[in-house]
């Protein structure tokens, strides 16, 4: 009856605009292994790449978001 299908646990990250290194696709969240228990290691999601990230605006900051002007990884909608 019951399917038990794991459900990774996912950290996400404050910073909206963090980016894999190796493919450049935003990474919202990441996921966490250790709190996740299962066996598998952490990755970038959604590509599960496990490279780095960084932040793709170099003026983000947690309490005023992006500071850039203009702003020029703003996305439309
Ligand atoms: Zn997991
Ligand atoms: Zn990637
Ligand atoms: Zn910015």
């Amino acid at each position: 009856m019951a399917t038990t299908v794991h459900t990774h646990e996912f950290v996400t990250f404050a910073n909206p605009y963090m980016r894999c290194l190796r493919c450049y696709v935003p990474v919202p969240k990441w996921h966490d292994n250790s709190t996740c228990g299962c066996h598998d290691r952490w990755w970038n999601e959604p590509c599960r790449h496990t490279a780095g990230i960084h932040s793709a605006c170099p003026s983000w900051s947690p309490v005023d978001g992006c500071q850039c002007t203009p702003n020029p990884h703003h996305q439309a909608t």
